[in-house]
């Protein structure tokens, strides 16, 4: 232990008090043993700083601070360097508000587009995934300000977030989404790591032995602490014993009062209680006093910028349309001048300023008529925004149409439902474009949208959620200042249907099973021959690129991959190539191809470079569930390049010579092909290697565990439902998203979390009674519960 002199004169109760958070933000100081507090904020894209009034949901007000792109636009730019700098220059900010930990990366795995938090996740490829977000903890931790990696994890839905348990077999779990994790934790070593809110395979995560004692720290070495998630704790002591450190935020139940008396009862040893306050001082005292710290704003704006300038993908451009040329231009919607920079939830930034697209036309010398188009929260078609928007489409050479997903429609703690932007945006593209042959669709969105008016548009060009500098970034490009450079790092379906998890999203009432393993995203597109409407990988530039001369050396366990790109256009532009590696007759299902590398560069017109490469052998290994460890396959294996993961370009094969030995177990044939869509549950269960288990909520067994939409169908619960149901509805046609949001996130939080929180009105004593009640299905008459939690 590291600080073993300090532990050995602290009482049990200031131990205790060291693993349960003091107040919303902040962790316990012990003043006589110099022990700091722990001062945290949201996170990931920006600082949340909360001086007066605090809340998860960006509700409450908070400092100002620069509103980067959120991480679904930042993974566009593949460029790691980037990620760096926004890390150092959040560091910069955090320090001058005197925090310690800023909350964030956020990495989880796109399983499905609809996650409602997807747009600040980074991507549905566990590599890149690792890649990036191990810069941005580097560039935050240059500054000696910690990052929390979060949310660890395979929390991939917002529905029923606090109490679904996801049953997963060990191979997705570590192939998908654990690497990301492992390869943070191992590159950048990351003070800290956020557990999530559900449950996987039966446990939660704050208190899960098989993720954070046997993989975080027994397998991975993890030194740092482990934070819960807001309100994600469930049994404090449990949580310990799975070497969870820190409760958070301060104020809910009697955590401390819990680890003492577990402690004096021979619960749990009270060595186990110092290895986890060793770790919380060792990170507190990491802190070095921030002396009064300043940072320029502006200078801050212009670096959200330029990253926003790499973030953005151009996904269609016929007939060159853009850069646009000398032609009269009308520009339409509503996000043109009033952007959607941000998601909602945890992570809303209260920003410096927010560059929007018409005012940086009009700084560019270029003369746009602008109409509205149509109204930012859907309602029916209004005809006067319609009538002058088609007007000025009609008497214009071009037609910009800023359309995309509107704040009500992605958020933390609600998922989508469907991959629409709301239908009155798309009549309305789709008219327009019945009127002028060259429409130029500007989306922002935070994750993917089915484009019904794909074919009749010239260009498509997205800025994602771009942050503070978005609206200005997306001008640059589409005059030509910037050449976009962005590629997807999420694939674009056709169709929901298509979905790999598509039957298995959200899943039940109190499980969601995912039995498409490791196929997420291309891993699944690609082996099922599916058609997408935007592969992984894609984007397009103003410039041409050509590849050239794969050469691949294989060199003890490295294999030194070199190839040649030459910009063959007009343009000075970026490119990003992909390496990807494919197993040629493998004896276990794989996909057909997985990303394991890639680069980006800028070249001038005609110029050539040469990149030089390597990966590790040790990369292409893959899990085997019954040996349970990473395994290297022998045989032949295909070096992929491409400019995207359907555009391969150069390939090469490898031959590796490997004496680890595949397990013999066959799963169902239908893993073999892809056909995942189709898994039943016998086969599932043969892969998990154990029974499923119940999907549906027995009534009889309903406890504070539950929470108040699984009451929903009995009399009792069914007038609370349908109160907040029209509440929130309400809510969201006041366009107060992050307070709608919260009325869900109440109405799916477990039921004890009502009375433990700090000061709240509503006892125990009250759940209780709320909970027989149900169970019994009886008339709601005179029930405390429902007076207060409806007054
Ligand atoms: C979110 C976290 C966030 C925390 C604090 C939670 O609701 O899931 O990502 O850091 O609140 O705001």
């Amino acid at each position: 232990m590291r600080h073993k002199k300090v532990i050995d004169k602290m009482t049990l109760e200031e131990k205790a008090s060291l693993c349960v958070g003091f107040d919303y933000w902040h962790s316990r100081e012990i003043e006589k043993y110099n022990i700091p507090q722990i001062t945290m904020s949201d996170g990931p894209h920006g600082l949340r700083v909360q001086k007066n009034k605090s809340d998860n949901l960006g509700i409450n007000e908070s400092e100002i601070s620069t509103c980067f792109p959120a991480a679904s636009a930042l993974s566009n730019s593949w460029n790691s360097k980037l990620l760096y700098l926004l890390g150092q220059t959040l560091g910069e900010e955090a320090r001058k508000e005197n925090v310690n930990i800023v909350l964030g990366p956020a990495i989880n795995i796109k399983r499905s587009p609809l996650c409602g938090r997807n747009f600040e996740y980074f991507s549905e490829d566990p590599y890149l995934t690792g890649i990036l977000g191990s810069e941005y903890v580097k560039g935050l931790q240059s500054k000696n300000v910690g990052a929390c990696v979060k949310h660890f994890a395979v929390n991939n839905q917002e529905n029923r977030r606090r109490t679904i348990d996801v049953i997963i077999d060990e191979r997705a779990l570590r192939e998908i989404y654990l690497k990301a994790f492992e390869m943070i934790i191992k590159d950048a070593k990351p003070w800290s790591i956020m557990s999530a809110y559900n449950k996987v395979n039966g446990e939660y995560c704050s208190e899960n032995q098989h993720l954070l004692n046997d993989i975080l720290r027994k397998e991975w070495k993890y030194e740092g602490i482990v934070i819960s998630d807001w309100g994600a704790e469930n049994n404090r002591v449990k949580g310990l014993k799975a070497t969870h450190e820190l409760e958070m935020p301060g104020g809910r139940g009697d955590g401390v009062n819990e680890i003492i008396t577990a402690v004096k009862n021979n619960k749990i040893p009270e060595k186990q209680l110092d290895e986890a306050v060793d770790r919380i001082i060792d990170i507190a005292t990491r802190k070095k006093e921030i002396k009064e710290e300043k940072y320029d704003f502006q200078s801050h704006h212009e670096i959200a910028e330029k990253i926003a300038e790499e973030t953005i993908v151009l996904l269609k451009n016929n007939e060159n349309i853009l850069p646009l040329k000398n032609k009269k231009i009308a520009l339409i919607g509503d996000m043109a001048k009033t952007p959607r920079y941000q998601g909602a939830g945890s992570s809303t930034i209260n920003p410096y300023k927010i560059e929007n697209a018409y005012d940086n036309f009009i700084k560019n010398g270029i003369a746009v008529e602008y109409a509205k188009g149509y109204e930012r929260i859907e309602t029916e078609r209004d005809e006067d925004l319609r009538k002058e928007a088609v007007n000025i489409a009609s008497r214009n050479d071009v037609v910009i149409i800023f359309a995309g997903l509107t704040e009500n429609y992605e958020s933390e703690g609600v998922d989508r439902k469907n991959l629409n932007i709301p239908k009155n945006q798309n009549i309305l593209i789709d008219e327009i474009c019945n009127i002028n042959k060259n429409v130029i669709v500007v989306l922002s969105n935070g994750s993917p949208v089915l484009m019904p008016w794909k074919d009749k548009v010239k260009a498509i060009i997205t800025g994602y959620i771009g942050g503070e500098g978005g609206g200005k970034a997306i001008v640059n490009c589409l005059i030509g200042k910037v050449n976009p450079s962005g590629k997807l790092a999420e694939t674009y379906p056709t169709k929901l249907e298509d979905t790999p998890c598509f039957k298995n999203y959200p899943g039940s009432e109190l499980t969601v099973e995912y039995k498409e393993s490791i196929y997420v995203g291309y891993r699944y597109y690609d082996k099922k021959g599916c058609e997408v409407l935007f592969p992984f990988g894609f984007g397009l530039s103003y410039t041409e690129f050509q590849y050239s001369d794969l050469n691949i050396i294989f060199e003890k366990e490295k294999i030194n991959i070199s190839f040649k790109i030459k910009n063959i256009g007009k343009y000075k532009g970026k490119e990003i190539a992909q390496i990807y590696v494919s197993k040629e007759n493998s004896g276990v299902f794989r996909p057909l191809k997985e990303l394991k590398g890639f680069e980006k560069v800028e070249l001038n017109p005609e110029e050539e470079k040469t990149i030089n490469t390597s990966i590790n052998q040790n990369s292409l290994k893959y899990f085997d569930i019954q040996k349970n460890k990473w395994i290297l396959e022998n045989g032949t294996y295909n070096i992929l390049i491409g400019k995207s993961s359907t555009d391969i370009i150069l390939s090469e094969k490898v031959y590796i010579n490997s004496k680890e030995e595949i397990s013999k177990n066959k799963f169902a044939d239908k893993y073999y092909i892809g056909d995942i869509q189709n898994i039943s549950d016998e086969e599932f269960e043969q892969l998990i290697g154990k029974k499923l288990p119940n999907r549906k909520l027995i009534l009889e067994q309903i406890n504070e565990e539950n929470t108040l939409e699984q009451l929903k169908d009995t009399k009792i619960g069914k007038i609370i439902y349908d109160n907040q149901m029209s509440k929130m509805k309400k809510l969201l046609k006041e366009q107060n998203v992050n307070k709608a949001t919260k009325v869900m996130m109440d109405l799916q939080k477990p039921l004890k979390k009502f009375y433990e929180k700090k000061n709240s009105k509503i006892t125990k004593k009250m759940v209780d009674e709320l909970i027989e009640i149900a169970k019994n299905n009886k008339e709601p008459l005179e029930n405390e519960f429902v007076k207060e939690y409806l007054k």
